[in-house]
């Protein structure tokens, strides 16, 4: 049993090769939300409501109150479980002019306190930001967070903070590339408790899938992974056979203890992942 945390989409995982695969699936805009959650009730999966850092600057202040909407529509929904994906990005220069990185803030803090309020989980994006994003869970709550942070890339002392304010930390197709040395060897080095599988499909594919191609996190939720080579959960066993490689570990055992993991970040998915 593999849970894939975070994705936006591809093809349903190919349960014919005998590997049972959850999907969680985030949302990027208002504009996705109804998709994510057709998506998710279609194919038995999970998903998250949220904005995108990089969707805030094309959403209007309304969309935070249709956030909050949908929400408490959905709260008695069980395939919901988290606020996501959110978060800050400082990678794209368009989006971290003063202004605009002012307004992916307080998107933030607002996204937060809707978690907060609906006793939610989050799904989070810290790219080039994990110091800002530590600091805005740190001020919007005291009592910690369960959740994840996706496509986790900082530092052993950033990763450290992250864990200590209650999340799980998401590793996929970048670390498997041979020249993501910094990020191997935190794969290879973080305590396995804290880590948790994701794709991110169709976007940041494995070396497998684009061999050579950038591993950049470009989270770019476009409809197809680049050259229109199908990525989808079904790679999570072999990132997690990738994992399993570089710590040393079995298989087996990479797959139940981020199964466990994702469902501490996670609780929610109890109520409709079956473990056994
Ligand atoms: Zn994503």
């Amino acid at each position: 049993m593999w849970v894939d945390v975070h994705c936006h989409g591809g093809e349903p995982p190919d349960v014919a090769r005998g590997e049972r695969i959850h999907r969680v699936l985030s949302a990027w805009d208002v504009a996705s939300f109804a998709t994510v959650r057709a998506m998710a009730h279609a194919t038995g999966a999970s998903y998250t409501l949220g904005i995108h850092p990089l969707y805030v600057s094309r959403s209007p202040d309304e969309a935070l109150d249709e956030l909050e909407r949908e929400l408490e529509r959905a709260v008695n929904d069980p395939a919901l479980v988290a606020v996501g994906e959110i978060g800050l990005d400082r990678y794209v220069a368009a989006e971290i002019t003063p202004s605009a990185y002012a307004r992916q803030q307080c998107f933030l803090q607002r996204q937060l306190a809707l978690a907060r309020q609906h006793d939610l989980s989050v799904v989070l994006h810290s790219r080039r930001a994990v110091d800002d994003v530590a600091a805005a869970l740190r001020r919007g709550s005291p009592q910690g967070w369960r959740g994840v942070a996706h496509a986790f890339a900082g530092s052993a002392q950033q990763a450290r903070t992250l864990v200590g304010l209650g999340l799980k930390l998401g590793f996929g197709g970048a670390f498997t590339y041979t020249r993501a040395l910094r990020l191997r060897r935190l794969a290879q080095e973080l305590a396995l408790d804290d880590i948790v599988l994701e794709t991110d499909a169709p976007d940041m594919p494995p070396q497998w899938i684009t061999p050579g191609a950038s591993c950049g996190a470009s989270c770019s939720n476009s409809d197809g992974a680049p050259d229109g080579t199908p990525y989808s959960s079904a790679e999570l066993p072999r990132i997690g056979q990738a994992l399993a490689a570089l710590r040393g570990d079995s298989v087996a055992h990479i797959a139940q203890v981020t199964t466990r993991n994702a469902l501490w970040a996670l609780p929610r998915l109890g109520r409709t992942v079956d473990v056994r």
